[in-house]
């Protein structure tokens, strides 16, 4: 019963939210029905994961208006999720952990992918690291067993939580920071500019987001605009508006806009833009004329 399950991942500190199950029609529990766009795999509440929660009062509530509601987990606080849905998925994430699965909490979805629990490694959420594979940390959440997956199966656990979670590995690691800043960086020059016109590139991505990556292409935007916010560049109050404006036009709900413009905007606000990255560390590479730093 998911009503069970949902306390016991509550009492181990996971956040909890209640996601809208498949409907036996073959649509989901939401209003859309067999139109909804991700059956079984959104949440209920109105502000969608900024609910999830420990409390076991609030989780009993939730379960007894919505008893067969699916478990919806939040990752990035006591751990992160390597979502595999692919054969290549699986293959580029086994190549990634050096040839060999870690033994630590795994779960087989409805639909006949894999779950890998890792420690948090204080990411947010990648969307297609490698093909069939897409990593869920901080600002996601995983459906979780017993759920019920929209192809009729069930979320299995393959190794139940409990055994010690593995740390995600240096290739790993490396992949979700994505390539480092190039050696010749210099100071940005004009800062405000720089950052304008990264508010303008970054809502006309939004605003052009497909349907699938459209929550992951703001979150991401609310990160790297929120850095400009921390530095004092950007204002929080225009970076709102400009953003609300862009994924209101790729068709993303309120509620959904607002969760996840929320922990990109803290999320980057706390890891404020450096215009002039090296001028506060270590000297870079000193090379001689003409030579170039590899
Ligand atoms: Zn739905």
């Amino acid at each position: 019963m998911s009503l069970t399950a949902a306390l016991a991942y509550a009492r181990h500190g996971i956040p909890v939210l209640p996601v809208h199950a498949p409907d036996p029609s073959g649509g989901c529990t939401c209003d859309k029905g067999v139109s909804c766009e991700r059956p079984g795999k959104h949440p209920h509440l109105r502000h969608g994961l900024t609910e999830a929660s420990t409390d076991p009062r609030l989780i009993d509530l939730w379960w007894a208006r919505w008893p067969g509601a699916n478990v919806g987990l939040r990752t990035g606080i006591t751990m992160d999720v390597a979502d595999v849905d692919s054969a290549e998925g699986w293959h580029g994430l086994c190549h990634l952990l050096g040839g060999e699965f870690p033994a630590g909490p795994r779960v087989r979805t409805g639909g006949g992918g894999w779950h890998f629990w890792f420690n948090p490694m204080g990411y947010g959420n990648r969307v297609r690291l490698l093909p069939g594979l897409d990593w869920r940390g901080l600002g996601g959440y995983v459906v979780a067993p017993p759920s019920r997956h929209a192809s009729g199966g069930d979320y299995r656990w393959v190794h139940r939580p409990g055994r010690p979670m593995p740390d995600g590995p240096a290739a790993l690691r490396a992949l979700i920071e994505g390539p480092p800043p190039p050696r010749h960086q210099r100071p940005i020059a004009h800062p405000t500019k720089y950052a304008r016109a990264a508010l303008t590139a970054e809502a006309d991505r939004v605003a052009r987001a497909p349907v699938g990556s459209r929550n992951d292409t703001l979150n991401r935007a609310a990160y790297a605009l929120g850095r400009f916010v921390g530095a004092g560049l950007l204002d929080l109050s225009e970076v709102t508006r400009e953003l609300v404006d862009a994924a209101s036009f790729a068709g993303l709900g309120r509620a959904e806009i607002r969760g996840t413009l929320r922990s990109g905007l803290t999320a980057g606000r706390r890891a404020p833009f450096d215009p002039a990255p090296f001028t506060a560390g270590p000297a870079p590479f000193t090379a001689g004329p003409g030579r170039h730093v590899a």
